[in-house]
């Protein structure tokens, strides 16, 4: 685990480095409270430091107080060292934000156990944000599929809807559905009705750009949400995608299966700002493709589209 040690005095630091070093710390240094600050503050911090009380610049409870107001995670525990003994005094490093402190000249075994049980809350701490990650991740995602799952696709484009509205730019909507998905499933089984879906989402993330998304929003509905698009656009990367369906067999089970998928497609309009407008839309273009004999787009705008009220 890497330790800031950050100490005006060089043979302190020295004193310090060579202790931490032999214990088997990776030890970053300061000079001053503004160096500590700084390196505690950037992307790649250490979580564990040693603040001098007394340093040019900041000092030690001030450094506290900073890292203490960006509120980061994970957490940086911090260790005040002291030649200040007062009860009122080491009351008020802890209140400024250190952990715990060390009285200066330090006791090696003292250091060693006080800086184990940093370590201990660290690493603890890091478990759970892992955790936490996971759940996170487990709660947004498809587990067939491993895409975004509904809810998450749906805010992924609320997000998407409330960027373009203020950029003044669109978001163009595609909702796709495999076609006869049903007789896969009563020919081949079940499975094998898992392993086309799974298929189909590999082939639509490979077939987009890096700044598109695509979710699983039904059993074989699919939405794909294009920041920064028009509607031909649009139309042309849904065409695009349909292509990828159907040119060429999936192979699942040794068996050869073609499929192909019906697209709606629409574009967000800044006079609209919820997203299940435009799914709506983008149903209705869905359905149209499908009345209009499967295995192609529709495309729909809301000024076309059945849900607005023609006045
Ligand atoms: P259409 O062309 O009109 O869309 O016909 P379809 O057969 O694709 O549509 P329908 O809604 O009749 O059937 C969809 C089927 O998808 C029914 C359901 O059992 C199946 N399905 C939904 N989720 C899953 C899943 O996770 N795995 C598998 N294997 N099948 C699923
Ligand atoms: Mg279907
Ligand atoms: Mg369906």
């Amino acid at each position: 685990m890497r330790v800031l040690i950050a100490d005006d005095s060089s043979i302190s630091r020295a004193l310090l480095r060579n202790t931490l070093t032999r214990w088997g710390y990776e030890v970053l240094e300061a000079a001053d409270g503004d160096e500590a600050w700084a390196i505690l503050s950037s992307s790649n911090a250490p979580h564990l430091a040693i603040l001098d009380w007394v340093m040019p610049g900041l000092t030690g409870p001030e450094v506290c107080a900073k890292v203490r107001e960006t509120h980061r995670e994970p957490y940086t525990y911090l260790i005040l060292l002291t030649s200040k003994t007062s009860k009122d005094e080491t009351v008020e490093g802890m209140e400024a934000g250190a952990d715990d402190y060390v009285v200066k000249p330090f006791h090696e075994h003292e250091l060693k156990v006080r800086l184990r049980a940093g370590r201990r809350i660290v690493e603890l701490q890091l478990e759970l944000l892992q955790a936490r990650e996971e759940l996170r991740d487990r709660a947004n995602r498809d587990l067939l599929t491993l895409l975004p799952n509904r809810q998450a696709i749906e805010t992924i484009l609320m997000h998407e809807i409330s960027r373009c509205h203020r950029e003044s730019s669109q978001v163009g909507i595609m909702l796709l559905d495999i076609d006869h998905f049903k007789r896969i499933n009563d020919t081949y089984g079940h499975f094998a009705g898992d392993a086309v879906l799974r298929e189909t989402a590999s082939r639509l993330r490979a077939a987009m750009r890096d700044y598109d998304h695509v979710g699983r929003y039904g059993g074989e509905e699919f939405l794909v949400v294009m920041p920064n698009c028009d509607l031909e656009q649009a139309r042309l990367q849904a065409e695009r995608l349909r292509l990828k369906l159907c040119d060429h067999p999936m192979l699942v089970d040794g068996t050869d299966l073609t499929i192909s998928a019906s697209f709606g497609v629409t574009i967000s309009d800044c006079t609209e700002r919820s997203p299940d407008v435009f799914v709506r839309v983008a149903d209705e273009a869905l359905y149209r493709a499908k009345d209009a004999g499967r295995n192609c787009v529709s495309v729909v705008s809301l000024d076309e589209s059945l849900l607005r009220p023609v006045v």
